[in-house]
């Protein structure tokens, strides 16, 4: 990775986003020293420019942010680092440090996606979404029929507030009964863009 420290002083912004959400976290700064560190440790680590030196997010606090990629711009003068976050990446405690919103738009299917996930070890008694886990994807895939109908019977002839509602009863039993087939959001993803690939011979 050929990169330009020296146009910055020695530093690098370094744009930090969720690997998952595509929520941009926060903005932080890289040296030479604190890229190499991040690459190898896999943990991201700046440049802290209030304290003048290394700075591993999460070292104190916890909320690490586990590297998934790094990648500079056309001119190597600023890096993306791509990242899931093992807390809030704001030391106010908000998930980003852009605003006290969760991840925006599409966003919010890996969100909840992350959050169905986490609910797989929670207690059956208090969430709903532990006990359909726990009753395997066959109940799952139940509901996601039910929701199906439901979703079909509001588009068909209800007000847009029933269908909205069903749409999203739809999509979250849908991603339970992909996580209780220990599916990713992502394998259906990778459907949806190689179908959006122009087929071979055309173009
Ligand atoms: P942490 O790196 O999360 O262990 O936090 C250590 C210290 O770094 C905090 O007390 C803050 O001073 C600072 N800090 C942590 N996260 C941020 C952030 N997103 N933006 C600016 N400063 C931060
Ligand atoms: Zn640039
Ligand atoms: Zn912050
Ligand atoms: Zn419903």
């Amino acid at each position: 990775m050929e990169l330009d420290f020296a146009k910055g002083g020695g530093l690098v912004p370094a744009v930090v986003q969720d690997a998952d959400t595509l929520q941009v976290l926060t903005l932080a700064y890289m040296d030479e020293a604190a890229l190499k560190e991040t690459l190898e440790s896999g943990e991201a680590t700046f440049f802290s420019r209030s304290r003048g030196g290394r700075w591993r997010k999460g070292e104190t606090s916890g909320n690490r942010l586990k590297v998934v990629s790094v990648t500079p711009d056309c001119d190597g003068d600023a890096l993306v680092v791509a990242v899931r976050p093992m807390g809030p990446a704001c030391h106010l405690g908000t998930t980003s440090c852009f605003g006290d919103a969760d991840a925006p738009g599409l966003g919010r299917i890996a969100a909840l996606e992350r959050t169905i996930a986490e609910r797989a070890a929670a207690d059956p008694e208090t969430s709903w979404t532990a006990r359909l886990l726990g009753q395997g994807p066959k109940r799952a895939a139940q509901k996601v029929g039910e929701e199906g109908v439901e979703t079909a019977l509001a588009g068909a002839a209800g007000p847009d507030e029933e269908l909205a509602s069903e749409a999203a009863d739809l999509i979250y039993h849908l991603l339970v009964l992909l996580k209780a087939r220990h599916m990713s959001f992502q394998r259906v993803l990778d459907v949806l863009a190689d179908r959006a690939r122009p087929a071979k011979g055309d173009g």
